[in-house]
């Protein structure tokens, strides 16, 4: 039995891999549980697995859960702060961590468990785009093994012959992007759109943090730089595909002009279900995928002016030190500006760029070099934000 724990557990990913979990309770066990503040969420997932632990990052919502637990008569010990949640991550008990924590809280617990020598079923964006060198140094000083969950980093590791860093025999590695909901659209009429039509993704039901970055590709610029960190690839290596149907998750070009794809549904059960068991294969429950029914396959070049995020991530890696950690912090506060109706969808770009521009870098890639130049650009881009509003 694999003892799994399982930090954010209340979003989307947890969801799916508690799915996985409960098709499997003979291969699977949940051990523990982390979420940020979702106490009711948290407190369904014991009552239906009781795992031996339960930590929320909120101190108010973990009392609750307490109570609740108690009076519900489940035993699972709950515990609050992100101190709790980095000890669960390397609890000597536990095999597998899942890092589905999103933002900069489950860069901590990332870390954390890689310089225990877990195995790693990585979600999580931040670890690699902000501290990439840090966490790929950690996985290796503390032998933990890193497995991408992200569809398109899993589809690239299932399509490499060797893990190797850099991967031998690659020329290039080929990530697909859906295109979001505004796919095939010029830049001007980017600049009325709303919140509703930016979360509304084609393919994959997601949070609306990352259904805005989808839309506006800055997701698949973080994913050029986590590809870039986790496979050790120039990001001149790494391009961008536009592909409408998101069947084919990502590709890997030899140099012998051989492409190896991994297909599939568009289904995070796929690529959680190939991390947890790798290098064996578990059944999944996900739909199959009707190549016959699909019956064709596009592929497009990314249009960088209508969408400059793309362009803005690839600058950011080349610039190196901490500006992918600025540019990661500058998004999240221009997303969280645009869905709280403060600006427009094309100001989340020009908020990134504004922020890049004016921030001394750091080649330094400790993580406080990191957290100081995270704290810096949230409040150089709230403040250009801020500015603007008031013009
Ligand atoms: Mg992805």
């Amino acid at each position: 039995m694999k003892q799994i724990c399982l930090l954010g557990a209340t979003g989307s990913i947890g969801g799916s891999t508690l799915d996985l979990l409960g098709r499997h309770p003979d291969k699977y066990q949940l051990h523990s549980v982390a979420a940020q503040r979702d106490d009711v969420g948290l407190a369904q997932i014991c009552e239906a697995f009781r795992p031996q632990f339960a930590v929320l990052t909120d101190d108010v919502a973990a009392q609750r859960l307490h109570a609740h637990l108690r009076a519900a008569g489940i035993a699972t010990r709950v515990e609050s702060g992100a101190a709790a949640i980095e000890s669960l991550a390397a609890h000597a008990d536990v095999d597998t961590v899942v890092a589905a924590i999103v933002g900069a809280a489950g860069l901590g617990p990332t870390l954390a468990a890689a310089h225990a020598g877990k195995r790693i079923l990585l979600a999580n964006k931040e670890a690699l785009v902000c501290a990439g060198a840090l966490l790929m140094q950690a996985v290796e000083q503390g032998g933990a093994q890193l497995l991408p969950i992200d569809s398109e980093h899993n589809a690239i590791f299932q399509s490499l012959d060797s893990h190797s860093r850099p991967p031998r025999g690659v020329r290039r590695l080929w990530l697909t992007a859906s295109g979001g909901p505004f796919r095939g659209w010029a830049r001007e009429q980017l600049q009325q759109v709303t919140v509703a039509q930016a979360c509304a993704h084609p393919n994959w039901q997601m949070g609306p943090k990352i259904s805005v970055d989808s839309a506006t590709l800055m997701n698949k610029g973080l994913e050029v730089i986590e590809a870039h960190f986790l496979f050790g690839v120039a990001t001149s290596d790494i391009r961008v595909l536009l592909h409408p149907q998101s069947a084919v998750h990502s590709l890997v070009e030899y140099v012998d002009g051989s492409f190896l794809a991994q297909l599939g549904c568009a289904d995070m059960r796929i690529p959680i279900a190939h991390a947890l068991a790798w290098p064996e294969r578990i059944e999944s429950g996900a739909p199959v995928l009707d190549l016959a029914m699909l019956s064709r396959l596009d592929f497009a070049e990314p249009d960088r002016d209508a969408f400059p995020c793309l362009g803005l991530a690839y600058a950011a890696i080349e610039t190196g030190g901490t500006a992918p950690a600025i540019l990661n912090a500058a998004n999240e506060v221009a997303v969280a500006a645009f869905l709280n109706g403060s600006i427009g969808f094309l100001d989340i770009a020009n908020t990134v760029n504004a922020t890049l521009n004016s921030i001394p870098l750091s080649s330094a890639v400790s993580l406080a070099a990191v957290m100081a130049a995270d704290g810096y650009a949230r409040a150089h881009a709230q403040g250009h934000i801020d500015a603007r509003r008031r013009s």
